[in-house]
This record gives C-alpha cells, sequence and structure tokens, in this order.
C-alpha cells in the first residue's frame, strides 16, 4: 500500500509567492481599501515565516556539512540576486557605499530581498541560540521576536517610554527594520525544527481562529496609527504553528517544480513590475494594466510565473552522476590522509601513493589528480594500462609499475615514461636486451617469495645496475606480515627490513648509487618502527581506511576518503508470510516495507554481504539488508523509517546524520579486507568529487 504523495510543503510554497507579489501590488486597493490591508498586511504575512519554517524543518534534519552547503547556495542565490537588481538600483539613484553595504548586510538591495540576509543570519544565529540547548534557545527567540513585535507593529505603543524609544533608535541606526535574522527568523526556524504536530481538524481550527485574532489585532493597531511597521504580531507565532502543522500533516514527497519555480517567482517579481509598467506605457493600457490594482497584480504575477516556468523549464541539465549509485570522494578527508602519512614516514621519506586498482575503487585519475595538486610526485600502479591512463590524464612525476609487464611493452613503458618494476633478473635482462633504456625499480624479495630478485643474490642485483638497456633509478622490497602484532611476525618483519638495509648498504659500500630505495607499505608505516627509506608506497591508508579492525602500532587518526550510495528505485509493503528476491531468502514476519536500492554485486559489492546482517543507512537510520544481492538492485527493510520515498539515497558506506557505516564493517561482514571491498567497486559506479565543504569546514570552526 503506498500513499498517494502530496508535497503539501513544496505546494504551499507556490502560495506563499502569490502571496509575496501580492504584498508588493495590492490586488484589492482599487476594490476596497480595507480589504487589501487585510489580504496583503494580514493574511500574506504568513508567506515569509512560512518560508523560514520550511527551510528550518528541512535544515533540522541536515548535519553540520549540510546547513553549510544550504547557506552557501543561500549566498550564492542572493549574490546572484544583487547583481541582477543592480541596474535598478542605479537607475532609482540615491545609494551612497555605506547604504550599499547595509543592504547588503541586512536590508537587501531591493524591498524584497530583505528575506536572504534575514534566513543567512537567522540561521547562523540560531544555531549559535541551540549551544545553550533546545529548551533555552526557543524562549529566548522567543522574547526576541518581541523586542522585534516592538519595533514593527507595536512601535507606536512601546515607543511612548522614552528609555524603551532610545533602545530602538540604537537598533534603527543599524538597520531600517526589526524583522531581520536576529528578531524574526530564529523563532520561526526553531518552532518548525520543533516538529509540534496537532491533531488536523485541531491545527484546522487553530489557524482559522488564530488567523482571525489576528486580523482583529491588525485592524486595532491600523486604527491606533502605532504601526512603524507591519510584518510581526503577536499571534502570528501560533497562527503559523497552526497552518505549518496542518501542512506538515498531510505531507509526502516533494516537488522540485514548485521549489524552484516559487522561489524564481519570488526573485523576479519586482523586475516583472517595472516590466508591466513600461509594456502598460509602450501600450497604452495603462488603466487597466496599472491602476487598477487587481489587473496590475495579475499582469505581474503571470508575467512572473511565466518566466519563471519557462526559466525552470529551459534550466541546464547537467550530466547526473548521483541519478543511481555512486561513489563520492572526499578531497580534504584525501589531502589529510596524505598529510598525517607524511609526518609519519618521518622528515627524509617521500610519499609514493599507490593508486592500483582503479586507486582502490577511489578512481585513480581523480585521486592521482588531487594528490599531484598536493604537491606528490610519486605515484604506483600494478599495470601498464594503469600507468598509460594515468599519463593520459596528465599525471607527471614517477609513475612505478608494481607488477611484471612483458618485455615486448618496452616501447610502450619508455614513450610513456613509466618505471618498471624489474620482477626478477630473467626480466631485467629481458627489458635490457630490447634496448628502450626503460626506467626501472629493481624488486628485492626479502621473504615475500612474490617478485624480486633474491636480497642475498648480490652478484644478480648489481648485474641489473650495469645492464645496458635499462636505467635503475630505484630498489624496494616488500613486507608480508607487517599487518601482524604477533611476536615471530614482528621478527620477520625485523628480518626482512634487516635484510633490505644490509643489501643497501653493501650496494653503497660498492660505489653504487641504489636510486630512490622504498619498503614500507601502510602497515609498516602502521606497525615498524624501521626507518622508512627514500619513499613510502602508502596504499589502503591514504583511503583512511585500514584493512580490518586488527590492532596496530602507531593507530593513526585516519578519514575515510570514499562514501557509496545509491538512490531507492521502489517501495513496496510486504505481509507477513510473503516473500522477497531471489530464492524466496526473506520471509516478512511483519508487515514489512521494503525499499529497493539501485546497486547490486555487479557495481562490486560482495553477494554475500545479504544474509549476513548487512546494513544501510536510509534517512540517517541503520536498516537491515535483506534477502538475496542481485546484480543490479538489493532489497532493505525500512519498516522503521518514516516516508522512504523512490530517489532517497541510500548510504552504502559513509556517513548520514549520526549514524556511519565503516568500510571495515562492511569487509568483516563479507570475510574479506577492505582493501578487496573497496577495489572491486565496479566501473559502473560514477566517482563523484564532493564539493569543496570549505564553507562547511568554516562553519564547524564557528560553533564547535
Ligand atoms: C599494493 C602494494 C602496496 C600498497 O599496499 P597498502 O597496504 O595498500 O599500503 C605497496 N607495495 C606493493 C608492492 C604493493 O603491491
Amino acid at each position: 500500500m503506498t500513499r498517494s504523495r502530496l508535497p503539501a510543503l513544496d505546494l504551499f510554497r507556490l502560495g506563499a509567492a502569490v502571496l509575496v507579489v501580492a504584498i508588493h501590488t495590492s490586488p484589492l486597493e482599487s476594490i476596497s481599501p480595507d480589504l487589501d490591508f487585510w489580504l496583503t498586511r494580514v493574511a500574506a504575512r504568513v508567506a515569509v515565516p512560512f518560508f523560514l519554517m520550511v527551510s528550518g524543518f528541512f535544515l533540522a534534519k541536515k548535519d553540520q556539512e549540510g546547513i553549510g552547503r544550504f547557506l552557501k547556495k543561500t549566498l550564492l542565490i542572493y549574490l546572484a540576486a544583487v547583481i541582477f537588481y543592480l541596474p535598478m538600483n542605479l537607475y532609482a539613484g540615491g545609494f551612497s557605499p555605506s547604504d550599499w553595504l547595509r543592504g547588503i548586510l541586512w536590508e537587501g538591495t531591493l524591498y524584497h530581498l530583505w528575506y536572504f540576509p534575514a534566513l543567512i543570519w537567522g540561521v547562523l544565529f540560531t544555531r549559535l541560540l541551540l549551544h545553550l540547548g533546545r529548551r533555552r534557545a526557543l524562549p529566548i527567540a522567543a522574547i526576541l521576536y518581541l523586542i522585534g513585535l516592538g519595533g514593527d507593529s507595536y512601535y507606536g505603543i512601546v515607543s511612548a517610554f522614552p528609555v524603551i524609544r532610545q533602545f530602538y533608535d540604537l537598533i534603527f541606526s543599524v538597520t531600517e527594520y526589526t524583522r531581520n535574522g536576529i528578531f524574526l527568523a530564529p523563532l520561526f526556524l526553531l518552532l518548525s525544527a520543533a516538529n509540534i504536530r496537532l491533531q488536523p481538524p485541531l491545527a484546522a481550527a487553530g489557524f482559522c481562529l488564530t488567523l482571525s485574532a489576528m486580523s482583529a489585532e491588525a485592524f486595532w493597531l491600523h486604527g491606533a496609527g502605532v504601526q512603524r511597521h507591519d510584518s510581526m504580531y503577536l499571534l502570528l507565532p501560533l497562527c503559523m504553528v497552526c497552518l505549518f502543522s496542518l501542512l506538515v500533516g498531510c505531507n509526502s514527497g516533494r516537488c522540485r517544480a514548485a521549489r524552484d519555480i516559487s522561489l524564481l517567482v519570488y526573485l523576479l517579481h519586482p523586475g516583472c513590475i517595472v516590466a508591466v509598467r513600461g509594456i502598460a506605457r509602450l501600450t497604452g493600457t495603462w488603466p487597466i494594466l496599472v491602476e487598477n490594482s487587481l489587473g496590475h497584480f495579475t499582469a505581474v504575477l503571470a508575467l512572473s510565473a511565466g518566466i519563471s516556468a519557462l526559466l525552470y523549464l529551459f534550466r541546464p541539465l547537467p550530466a547526473d552522476s548521483k541519478s543511481r549509485s555512486w561513489r563520492e570522494i572526499d578531497p580534504e578527508a584525501l589531502r589529510y590522509n596524505a598529510r598525517v602519512l607524511r609526518q609519519a614516514a618521518g622528515p627524509d621519506c617521500e610519499l609514493m601513493a599507490v593508486v592500483k586498482a582503479d586507486a582502490y575503487g577511489h578512481g585513480a585519475k581523480t585521486v592521482a589528480s588531487l594528490l599531484q595538486k598536493d604537491g606528490i610526485r610519486f605515484f604506483a600502479v600494478a599495470c601498464l594500462e594503469e600507468g598509460l591512463a594515468l599519463r593520459r590524464a596528465g599525471i607527471r612525476g614517477c609513475i612505478l609499475v608494481l607488477g611484471w609487464t612483458d618485455p615486448r611493452q618496452a616501447a610502450r613503458l619508455a614513450h610513456w615514461r613509466l618505471t618498471q618494476t624489474v620482477a626478477d633478473a630473467a626480466h631485467g635482462h629481458a627489458l635490457s636486451k630490447t634496448g628502450y633504456n626503460v626506467r626501472v625499480h629493481l624488486a628485492v624479495d626479502t621473504g615475500m617469495h612474490r617478485l624480486g630478485l633474491p636480497a642475498d643474490d648480490l652478484a644478480a642485483i648489481l648485474e641489473m645496475y650495469r645492464l645496458p638497456g635499462i636505467r635503475v633509478e630505484g630498489i624496494f622490497s616488500h613486507l608480508c606480515v607487517s599487518d601482524s602484532l604477533v611476536a615471530d611476525d614482528i621478527a620477520y618483519t625485523k628480518r626482512q627490513a634487516e635484510s633490505f638495509r644490509e643489501l643497501i648498504k653493501k650496494l653503497k659500500d660498492r660505489g653504487i648509487s641504489p636510486g630512490k630505495t622504498h619498503l614500507m607499505a601502510s602497515y609498516g608505516l602502521l606497525n615498524c618502527d624501521e626507518p622508512s627509506f627514500d619513499l613510502a608506497r602508502a596504499g589502503i591508508a591514504l583511503y583512511g581506511v585500514y584493512s580490518d579492525d586488527a590492532p596496530v602500532y602507531h593507530r593513526l587518526e585516519l578519514h575515510p576518503v570514499l562514501s557509496l550510495y545509491a538512490r531507492v528505485a521502489s517501495v513496496r509493503v510486504l505481509s507477513p508470510g510473503e516473500s522477497a528476491g531471489y530464492g524466496r531468502a526473506f520471509i516478512a514476519e511483519r508487515p514489512t516495507r521494503i525499499a529497493v536500492a539501485a546497486i547490486g554485486y555487479a557495481d562490486g559489492l560482495p553477494r554475500c554481504l545479504g544474509g549476513r546482517n548487512g546494513r544501510v543507512l536510509v534517512h540517517g537510520v541503520a536498516c537491515p539488508i535483506v534477502g538475496r544481492i542481485c546484480m543490479d538492485q538489493l532489497l532493505i527493510d525500512v519498516t522503521d523509517v518514516e516516508e522512504v520515498l523512490p530517489g532517497d539515497t541510500v548510504t552504502l558506506i559513509g556517513r548520514d546524520g549520526s549514524e556511519v557505516i565503516r568500510a571495515e564493517t562492511v569487509a568483516e561482514q563479507c570475510g574479506t579486507i577492505t582493501n578487496e571491498l573497496l577495489s572491486r567497486l565496479g566501473a559502473r559506479l560514477p566517482v563523484v568529487v564532493r564539493s569543496s565543504s570549505s564553507s562547511a569546514a568554516f562553519l564547524k570552526s564557528l560553533f564547535s
């Protein structure tokens, strides 16, 4: 059973935008000034508090970073609007630089733009208030609202007292009105975040009652001539709680079009007022389009809505990598890990970023480019093709191919200036015979017995340095139990390191410059106290994860770089006894809501994660993966999560709200290590770089 969708909150945005147009065009002025006063100065006063409340409602569900993104977006929209209306400001004239600055900071540079600074300051200020705790924040916001009220509808009454008058004079020397981010916005932001839910009949009755009472309040104040401005009433917050509760009660789903078009109408209608006047003058329709208030309102609304709808229809549609399932890379985490590992490696050791296997599933081009910008000059890949791909993507510096390459490919190695590992003596001789003068690093076998010349075969190693047709620029070995803290294993690692160190010494004693020396991979840095030579080849740790949760000697605080997301494709309800998925592996024991996520084992998620306590996050709640994982989909039990809809984001690895799913946990559930889990994430998953959260970082520094 799926409820029919009614995106009440987003649809009401359209209504609120119409009310704002009404405020600025006075539709009923020609018919009845009183009626017009009621419409534009009383009823329409719900519009802006409503916009504040929807913002607060959705922001309450976001984390610090989400709020940072929201503020950044709002600021960009505001600045764009400021620039858009610049010609109108200049035409109107009389704008001094200090007015201008004050306008940008508080009142907006045109009459309707005040909302944006109010929203931005409001959100920032509310975050500060919340540091005092929710219980204190709300009463403080209410007091601020009352103070604001005194500078608005009730000014004529309270300013009878000289002290109070002086107080408001002070406020008005900074800003023209009290309806701003300090006195107006926090209360409404907090009221919606408090999520007060009244029963619909009660909310409806409450709304009618409070609106009527507020109308009486407004007419009384208006009649008494005490209003300095008419944005704020004593009963407005109460009225808004009822209205918002009513809307949230029947809200289900979202409507992008309504959201975007209402914003555009809000932004554009003052321009349309000017345009309608121009058209009226040119076409001789002034009496209908301007003098007749209803005609004026209709024309302005039609023009604003028309332009907004067209802009929405023809909005640029960039390719959306986040349409099905995707890997998200956090560049700051990557840079941070590189910095931590550089420090761990010591002052004389440079980092060689291991970006084989598509950078452990993180996207090799993306990762290598980010690291190159960060000053890293050594990269390692597994094979020729990976090296070529990086060169083609503009990666400079040393790219070491760690695996075997057929000597018949020597021309390509040389042409692309890749550095090839010499896998053993025979490989070295074969490469030398091609005569391409390939750059190489010698692999030395100190006990792993995989690739490399035996460490004790000094003659063979010396021969490599003298062979024509190859240029030995480095020498390295690889540790095979450095991830273990068992005494025997530690001893084994020590012997490996010792034998490598001795070899280097012998080479130097014979007057041979060995080139770049390197031994440690991630776990070498984490577990060994040995000197780290010229380079450290860091793979898994660079990506901010450990291979598993086994203890390590130097635990570095690393930040996971990758998050894995998928969209909800469909939601359905099963009755007890009904099954879902292949093999009927899941049988519902209670009425169960199943969300289908658009990701499967063909995307690299291990099939065995199904039926193994695998979990994902939906709306910040951990939900079990149920049944068998399919090639392109998997099933999630979302019975305990409110309102899951198609298109919602499912987090398979990473953070959603306060919950986190770590790659280490998922790997363990699949009986493997993160290295395998991550490096298998398939090419079908686009790589998205998280947009720089510098504003979020700024906010974090402000509030923590
Ligand atoms: C993969 C690999 C590395 C990187 O190992 P991590 O444990 O991921 O840091 C280093 N050296 C060699 C030879 C490798 O094959």
